[in-house]
């Protein structure tokens, strides 16, 4: 039987962009340029390794975002999954991770899996909580932040790198795990590839494919709530140390003031 392997990705505001909030204090994503969240093109690869490497599998690339998001899917498409599934619904504006995790479990459940590959974190909200949520929701194991990872007769083994260890864990299929920055490099794209990604099938869901309330999702929904924000104040012009015989001990006694050393 196929292996059915599910990637979540998130469509993201591009970091290097000059991201502000919205009035209602949730991310402004009309005035900023979106990706792929860097971290998940990792998530995209050993998923297609893990494809690669079983008899039979197919890999379906999930996300929930606006309508832009579907540029996020591509891209994970053109990089070799089978085909994509994108949640939009005007109703998930301001959702946070706790109905997001509602939204993706339910898509998940609804498109077939055995096997759910998430990133470490996004690199916008960065909570790294997402693929936690999501197994408990789903009933099924979690082996999270592997850097190394494998799937053979039902079974994901993986390496988890920590500061005062290596853990080597295992679970049995239908499983969540995530992966970390240092599990590969992602493949770029091939020119096939890119063109191969517009034929390939990409399913729309709205809360109402998903039986999932408006009111449990959105601002309404969500457990918590940014309740003010302050921009960051712009940068100063910095101290220049101009070396006369003594820029060393200056050096020295500006990181000292400022408790850097
Ligand atoms: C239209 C829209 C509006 C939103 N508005 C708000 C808001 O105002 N306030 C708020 O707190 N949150 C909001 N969210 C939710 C938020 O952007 C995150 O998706 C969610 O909170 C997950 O948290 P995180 O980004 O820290 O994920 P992490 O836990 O850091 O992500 C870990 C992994 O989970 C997966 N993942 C995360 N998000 C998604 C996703 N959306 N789709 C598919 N896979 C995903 C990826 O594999 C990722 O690498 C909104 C989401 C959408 C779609």
């Amino acid at each position: 039987m196929s292996l059915r392997i599910v990637v979540c990705v998130k469509y993201v505001p591009d970091a290097t962009g000059d991201r502000h909030f919205a009035d209602d204090l949730t991310v402004d994503r009309d005035d900023v340029d979106g990706l792929l969240s860097e971290l998940d093109e990792y998530a995209v690869e050993q998923a297609l390794q893990i494809a690669e490497n079983a008899d039979d599998a197919e890999v379906t690339i999930l996300t929930v975002g606006p309508e832009d998001a579907r540029d996020a899917l591509r891209k994970a498409l053109s990089m070799g999954a089978d085909k994509a599934v994108h949640v939009e619904d005007d109703d998930l504006h301001g959702t946070d991770v706790i109905g997001t995790s509602l939204v993706l479990a339910k898509a998940i459940e609804k498109t077939g899996y055995d096997l759910v590959v998430c990133g470490m974190a996004s690199t916008d909200g960065s909570m790294g909580v997402l693929p936690a949520l999501l197994a408990e929701r789903l009933g099924v194991p979690q082996v999270t932040l592997l850097s190394e990872v494998s799937v053979e007769d039902g079974t994901v083994t993986g390496r988890r790198d920590g500061d005062a260890a290596t853990e080597h864990l295992q679970a049995s299929l239908p499983a969540v795990i995530s992966v970390t920055d240092q599990s590969g490099e992602a493949r770029y794209p091939s020119f096939k590839g890119i063109m191969a990604a517009k034929k390939k099938p990409v399913t729309s869901l709205d809360l109402d494919d998903l039986d999932i309330d408006a009111d449990e999702v959105g601002l309404t929904g969500s457990w918590t709530a940014v309740d003010e924000a302050t921009e960051r104040p712009a940068r100063t012009a910095g101290t220049i140390v101009t070396d006369e015989g003594e820029g060393a001990k200056q050096l020295a006694e500006f990181l000292a003031g400022q408790k850097f050393i």
